[in-house]
């Protein structure tokens, strides 16, 4: 039977293609993605710097496949890993990582560093060693449907409970131009997100549905670098897609979520999807600059001073960068401010990739938050719009732990609210 080591390993060596070998072999350990990742600059730890962080699966290419890494082994200056070595590395790869990519974006050489630190969460979760709170919620996904349990009868309540204010949400509705996929973790913290959408969609008119069998765009999967489970997760929602026969998937405030669906899995499987996966957040553009949704101008214009997140999934790696803008500079024409990092070079809130899921990394991420505090601050807001549920539930948590009177809101809100019914 394998040990702990041993599948880790093997992941690590199956991943050991081309492109790895040649990100790996391109370092020139320069430091420069240390100082790009909010867990290290926080708190100083050195194992937190990127390039340590793969320093597993360096080994393990070098020691498999290079002379000077077998040498190293043989001399005694290197050692094989270990299962002890599979142990700590969690303790870096998931509990110090949020995989926000910012280490990527300034690497002078190009590495894709979050890809490889991916690769290393793989080889930690298919030795079994994930935190437990992120094991649990794999369970729950592939089993229940949600990653905290809820099952298909929550979600029907959760998407019949408008009723009685008149507010119909189409379930499965078969023909319609959009399928709109939320989280549960919108629908749980922020349950009038779903009130706001069918305002949106409905003042556009939008055909649009929602489903009960492809309901939650969480993917646990892909949090936890499991393929088979990012794709069975995926599957649910491409294929009642495809049943519905949809032109589009909306994911609503979702960062991973939006970008499994859109890249991660299409590579995965090698096949471009029938339908165009799209963020709410440039769909919202879309209608605005379509003339679909008429937004009050300056409606938010009323005291407060706003600052826009730039969420890792949705902005920086998922390119959607200037759509919030367009209708936040509408809305707030005065009181908007950017924070001093913004776009691709912005700071991560410390509540990604899976973060928010376990315990053992809550240090980490309020240590990490205090970064984010000074760039509010350094705006002048009171207020910081997000596009990402999960980054707004951590500059909730962030605000308390830090005593901050600070406020966070939704894009999704903002817009719904502004809206000039016709
Ligand atoms: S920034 Fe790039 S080249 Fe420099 S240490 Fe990090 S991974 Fe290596
Ligand atoms: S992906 Fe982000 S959190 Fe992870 S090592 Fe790179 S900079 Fe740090």
């Amino acid at each position: 039977m394998d040990t702990q080591k041993d599948s880790a390993i093997n992941l690590f060596v199956q991943k050991s293609g081309g492109r790895v070998a040649a990100l790996l072999e391109a370092c020139t350990r320069c430091g420069m993605c240390a100082e790009a990742c909010h867990y290290y600059q926080a708190t100083g730890v050195p194992e937190y710097a990127p390039v340590w962080k793969v320093e597993l699966l360096r080994r393990t290419y070098e020691q498999r496949f290079t002379l000077a890494g077998r040498a190293k082994v043989a001399l005694g200056i290197e050692k094989p890993i270990t299962n002890e070595d599979i142990e700590e590395w969690q303790k870096y790869d998931y509990a110090a990582c949020s995989l926000c990519g910012k280490c990527t974006f300034v690497c002078p050489m190009g590495i894709d560093l979050a890809s490889l630190i991916k690769i290393v969460r793989g080889g930690l979760t298919s030795a079994g060693v994930l935190p437990e709170g992120l094991h649990k919620k794999c369970v729950n996904q592939e089993e229940k449907g949600s990653p905290n349990g809820f099952t298909e009868k929550e979600w029907a309540d959760w998407f019949h409970s408008l009723e009685e204010e008149g507010i119909e949400i189409p379930i499965d509705k078969k023909g319609a131009d959009s399928l709109i996929v939320f989280t549960v973790l919108e629908i749980t913290a922020f349950r009038e997100n779903l009130r706001h959408m069918a305002r949106i969609m409905n003042a556009a008119g939008e055909n649009w549905t929602v489903s009960l069998k492809g309901r939650d765009a969480f993917n646990m999967g892909a949090v936890t670098s499991n393929g088979k489970l990012m794709k069975t997760l995926a599957d649910r929602i491409v294929n009642t897609a495809k049943e519905l026969d949809v032109k589009r998937v909306i994911v609503t405030e979702c960062g991973h979520g939006f970008t499994t669906l859109r890249d991660g899995y299409p590579n995965a499987i090698g096949q471009k999807l029938p339908f165009e996966i799209e963020h709410i957040t440039e769909v919202m553009a879309q209608f605005f600059r379509e003339g679909r949704i008429k937004l009050q101008e300056g409606y938010w214009d009323n005291g407060r001073k706003f600052t826009f997140h730039d969420s890792c999934r949705i902005q920086r790696t998922g390119g959607i960068m200037d759509e919030p803008r367009e209708i936040i500079h509408h809305l707030i024409p005065t009181k908007y401010q950017e924070m001093a990092h913004n776009r691709e070079n912005s700071i991560c809130c410390g509540g990604g990739g899976g973060m928010r899921g376990f315990d053992e990394g809550y240090d980490n991420r309020m240590a990490a938050f205090t970064i984010k505090i000074d760039e509010i601050k350094g705006a002048g807001a009171d207020t910081v719009i997000t596009t990402c549920t999960n980054c707004r539930l951590q500059f909730l948590e962030g605000f308390k732990h830090h005593n901050q009177t600070t406020e966070v809101t939704g894009l999704v809100r903002l817009v719904s609210e502004a809206l000039v019914e016709a």
